[in-house]
């Protein structure tokens, strides 16, 4: 496929967690420039990405739901497919972290990131999955937002690497699952972003500078980089890609 529709969303509705900042801000606002109907899921008001996609002349419909308890996550995706309609696209974007020395991590830092960033994450890609394999012929894309410390191990994070090395896992199995069933479940890793999760990384002028010299790119990532990457992963233009977790990080995994 060549033309340029390979790049489109139109008549797709795509399910964004953690829309209303940051990363998934920005992938809600490209599936909505990309012609997709955005439903984004979340514990906070989305109204800045209501406003944005509304500027963009786009779809975007927000679901109050607190994704720290997997069970409720996985009942109110089942609710919005009976409620509103069938969902071609997942992007599992939600996700907190927790810094503290191994030694002192409390149980709570250890479970609550692996609840939302993992175990969530797992039970989203499940209903989903459900849902589409009913339908004899449907297909879906799941997105999962992985991270570097997918691959490395970084530093005074041991739940949030361990929930990131979940999630690149379970994207590989459940592709391996579910690639001859037409469900496509593909990841992004992206690098240092300009978000909330980064505040305290940018507020800290020596970890700031040391970061930012080693990305080859030479500056920050921003919210579009990765939604533009997303976009990519829903589209039709990447049907043959599963299992992958591509990383958007201004070079800093090829260094
Ligand atoms: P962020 O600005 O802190 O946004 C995190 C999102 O997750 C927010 O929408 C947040 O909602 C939502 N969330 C957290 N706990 C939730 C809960 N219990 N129920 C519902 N929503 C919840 O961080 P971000 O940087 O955009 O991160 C997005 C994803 O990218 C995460 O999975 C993160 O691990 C990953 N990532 C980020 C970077 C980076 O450099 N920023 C790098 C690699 C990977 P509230 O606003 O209500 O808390």
């Amino acid at each position: 496929m060549s033309d340029l529709s390979a790049f489109s969303l139109a008549g797709k509705r795509v399910l964004v967690t953690g829309a209303n900042t940051g990363i998934g801000q920005g992938i809600a606002a490209s599936v909505a420039r990309a012609g997709g109907a955005v439903i984004g899921v979340g514990r906070s008001a989305m109204d800045e990405t209501a406003a944005r996609i509304a500027k963009l002349g786009g779809s975007f419909e927000a679901v109050a739901a607190d994704l720290a308890d997997p069970a409720v996550a996985a009942a109110m995706l089942d609710r919005i497919w009976d409620e509103s309609g069938p969902l071609d696209g997942l992007v599992n974007n939600a996700g907190i972290i927790r810094r503290a020395d191994a030694v002192d991590l409390s149980e709570a830092d250890w479970d609550d990131v692996i609840d939302i960033n993992l175990k969530t994450v797992f039970r989203l890609c499940q209903n989903f999955a459900r849902r589409v394999l009913a339908q004899p012929g449907r297909r879906g894309k799941i997105v999962n937002i992985a991270s570097l410390l997918s691959f490395q191990g970084g530093i005074r994070v041991a739940s949030y690497t361990a929930s990131k090395h979940g999630v690149l896992g379970i994207t590989r199995l459940l592709a391996c699952e579910w690639a001859h069933r037409g469900i496509n479940v593909n990841g992004i890793a992206p690098g240092y972003i300009e978000t909330n999760n980064t505040e305290a990384l940018r507020g800290d002028p020596d970890r700031s500078t040391a970061i930012l010299g080693r990305i080859p790119a030479g500056r920050w990532g921003r919210p579009d980089d990765i939604g533009d990457a997303a976009v990519f992963l829903l589209a039709p233009a990447s049907d043959y890609m599963h299992g992958a977790v591509v990383a958007v990080d201004g070079g800093w995994l090829a260094r």
